[in-house]
């Protein structure tokens, strides 16, 4: 049999973790010690509380059916108070929020509601690969934004040809973003409602990291800007927040109309989230701000350590003020960032993601997550400091 993959399929890019699993993989097999600062997955266990929680929502069985697609009414109101104690923002729990199975679920789906083939999303470049994934399995086309350093890794919007505008209808934004680990001020967000009012886009803010911040710093909401909710809709997930990367639970608010498509996308592929993960979900937002109060010291002392020791041996690196990623030109004389990678597993037994895999713009970078122990992280930067 001749088993003929679609062109969507043919047209997606491998996935980037995949590939430097394998590698890790076979390092781990030939007996090395390795150190992963590859991907963004929080090394610590959920919190106890959550657990709990669960444990006790699983007893009851009317826990046990196909739940609400669009999530229960008591995770969707403790979503609306969470964004309303946190970002100043209100939100209607019955149209203007959607439970997600991980952000990453509501992120791919939602090129499928509102792009044709052969029309464009708008993409930061590098980033979270999801944003072209979802793009390329709708047929849509991607076209990247650059982050350069110069611009604070901020996409330059006005410099975006008037023909690829025509085709866009999605914009995909990610602050405090992953990989570059930059911020945003209050007055990128209005430019963006301006243009993306003015070209007629529909906006995906992705805020995944909006808890992750150091030294007494918190990220804004999209939707807190006038008119953000006109044009558009904002990702979250308790994955990063509270240590629940596996749990799969996310959530979109914002526009009432985005919400329904993504909405009417998912009720077609999935059921909803588990119900018992819905009241965990409730507890994780409870919690997460005494949680995150003890995590945020956790990342920002290994940050420490690991900034420190690079800047240290000469490799001028930034100290992030948001999310667990060190994003940093990689030392000279050295051009490739796969490259490089592949060096540094090689030589020190340690896992980076080299910055190309996010997108052409990150050649020449790399990003390193905070994910390891202080412990680790001094055995990573002894090593570094060996091989550099
Ligand atoms: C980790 C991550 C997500 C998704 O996390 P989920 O577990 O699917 O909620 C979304 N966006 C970015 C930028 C991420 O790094």
């Amino acid at each position: 049999m001749d088993f003929k993959t679609s062109d969507r399929l043919n047209n997606l890019p491998p996935y980037l973790f995949v590939e430097i699993d394998k590698a890790k993989r076979k390092a781990i097999a030939g007996g090395k010690d390795i150190i992963d600062l590859g991907i963004g997955d929080p090394d610590e266990g959920s919190p106890k509380e959550v657990i709990d929680s669960l444990c006790k929502a699983l007893q009851d069985p009317k826990n046990h059916h196909y739940p609400l697609d669009q999530g229960t009414s008591a995770f969707r109101e403790k979503i609306k108070d969470w964004y309303n104690e946190r970002f100043g923002v209100s939100l209607d729990p019955a149209k203007e929020v959607l439970a997600l199975i991980g952000s990453k679920e509501g992120i791919s789906h939602m090129p499928l509601a509102f792009i044709n083939p052969g029309e464009v999303s708008l993409v930061p470049d590098p980033c979270y690969p999801p944003y072209k994934g979802g793009t390329i399995l709708a047929g849509g086309i991607v076209h990247a934004m650059p982050l350069r350093e110069e611009n604070d890794f901020l996409p330059d919007l006005g410099s975006i040809k008037k023909d690829i505008l025509k085709k866009a209808r999605l914009l995909y934004i990610n602050y405090p973003n992953n990989p570059t680990n930059a911020v945003c001020e209050k007055g990128f967000f209005e430019d963006v409602v301006k243009f993306a009012k003015k070209h007629n886009l529909i906006v995906a803010h992705d805020a995944a990291y909006s808890e992750v911040a150091f030294d007494g710093y918190k990220p804004g909401s999209f939707l807190k800007v006038d008119g953000a909710k006109d044009v558009g809709v904002e990702f979250h997930s308790v994955s990063k927040t509270c240590n629940m990367t596996g749990w799969r639970i996310g959530f979109v608010c914002g526009n009432e109309k985005i919400i329904s498509g993504i909405a009417k996308v998912k009720s077609n592929i999935d059921s909803g989230v588990f119900t018992a993960i819905q009241v965990a979900g409730i507890t994780a937002l409870d919690i997460a701000e005494k949680h995150l109060g003890r995590m945020n010291k956790v990342y920002q002392e290994r940050r420490d350590v690991l900034v420190d020791a690079l800047n240290a041996m000469g490799w001028k690196t930034r100290k992030p003020k948001a999310t667990f990623y060190v994003w940093t030109r990689i030392p000279k004389p050295h051009k490739s960032s796969i490259d490089f990678a592949a060096m540094v597993l090689d030589k020190a037994g340690i896992v980076i993601t080299p910055g190309i895999g996010m997108g052409d713009s990150g050649e020449g970078y790399v990003r390193m997550a905070l994910t390891v122990s202080r412990e680790r992280m001094l055995e990573a930067v002894g090593r570094l400091k060996k091989i550099l």
